[in-house]
């Protein structure tokens, strides 16, 4: 049995990068697996991820957290997004440390009555997650009932290395460590990079960093940082599909939905069984896919199941053969930042839009 599609996941190039990384930081690190690990799978990520040499884990939900615990995995886990209302009892009791990012959830967090693990988030200059007005008050607040393991923040232009911005986010960071320590709190996990602050400036690596993107072997930036092999990251991830069908077909066939495109002449085309219900963006119009040594564009619009494309009239192309949507571009196919840029966005939005419906592959385990 071969799937229609399926995303090819290469976990010793995940392993290989959490190593070069955790090298590049001089400190410890926490692998990213938010988003079910960019959409590469939350507990094989996680696990390689650890045997590599991470030493935390970062999830943005506590289900993700939840989920771990679940797989049986023992290391500290921070979960960041976890808003009001949530249960966090249980997040508590299942050992998952919690971001405390406004007095409202410190005080729902302190009210469970048991004793929380907190790393207290500070907004420096994002002016996203973390205490910005209301830190004055939280410093007055009684840090004994709750066990204050970290302080952190993040990086809104960390990839532009020389934006001011980011000495001001730095400055701010270190302001607010010593605002702690003057009320007696000194948290043993200061944090503060991302992907792109752990491979461009040191200074910001403090006791931990905090790497997505770049773990699973893409740029965190193409336009400030450059491609993904340039940094020496290997992109873990293929996606490919199967030719549902391959047909013949005269100049002038007016192709899918609305009729947007017409061969230009006589070819061949596929019809790739993957479509925008499985995360194919319907606007990568510049995008297509990759067989026999061959990039092939899209024809036409990207339906929910399926798309198609023009193999030119020489194919050797046959239905049932697979085509790849992207990959590490090692061969000259389309990289996932390559279809970020024909969709007006980026390589993180590729990976992790992959929907449900297409399995997980790990030819390594
Ligand atoms: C997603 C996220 C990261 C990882 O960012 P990358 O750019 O993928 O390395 C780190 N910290 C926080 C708080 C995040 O939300």
């Amino acid at each position: 049995m071969s799937n229609r599609a399926e995303v090819i996941v290469d976990l010793t190039a995940i392993a290989a990068n959490v190593k070069k990384l955790k090298a590049a930081s001089g400190t410890e690190l926490m692998a990213v697996v938010k988003a079910d690990a960019y959409g590469h799978g939350l507990v094989p990520v996680a696990k390689t991820a650890i045997s590599a040499g991470a030493k935390w884990l970062g999830v943005a939900l506590v289900e993700e957290a939840h989920a771990l615990r679940a797989a049986g995995i023992t290391a500290p886990f921070l979960a960041w997004l976890v808003p009001p209302g949530s249960d966090y009892a249980a997040a508590i009791d299942a050992q998952i440390d919690l971001a405390v990012p406004s007095l409202d959830i410190f005080k729902e967090i302190v009210a469970t009555g048991k004793r929380a693990r907190i790393h207290i988030e500070v907004d420096t200059g994002m002016t996203r997650g973390g205490f910005l007005e209301e830190w004055s008050e939280f410093l007055k607040s009684d840090f004994s009932k709750v066990e204050v393991v970290g302080i952190f923040s993040h990086f809104a232009r960390a990839d532009e290395v020389s934006e001011k911005q980011n000495q001001d986010q730095l400055a701010n960071f270190n302001n607010a460590i010593a605002d702690l320590a003057a009320v007696g709190v000194n948290p043993q996990l200061k944090h503060l990079s991302n992907s792109a602050a752990t491979m461009t400036n040191q200074s910001a690596a403090f006791d931990l960093v905090r790497t997505g993107i770049a773990m699973y072997g893409l740029t965190p930036d193409l336009e400030h940082l450059g491609t993904s092999q340039s940094l020496g990251l290997a992109a873990a991830m293929e996606v490919r599909a199967k030719l549902h069908l391959v047909k013949k077909v005269p100049a002038n066939s007016p192709v899918g939905y609305g009729a947007t495109e017409s061969t230009s002449r006589d070819t061949v085309l596929g019809v790739v069984a993957m479509g925008y219900a499985d995360g194919i963006p319907r606007v990568a119009k510049a995008a297509g896919i990759f067989f026999a040594g061959k990039r092939c564009p899209i024809i036409g619009r990207v339906s929910m199941d399926q798309f198609v494309v023009d193999l030119g009239p020489e194919t050797t192309a046959k239905s049932g053969d697979y085509v790849v949507i992207f990959n590490n571009g090692a061969a000259g196919e389309f990289t996932a930042e390559d279809w970020g840029l024909a969709s007006n966005s980026i390589n993180y939005e590729m990976t992790t839009r992959i929907g449900p419906r297409v399995p997980r592959i790990y030819p390594h385990e």
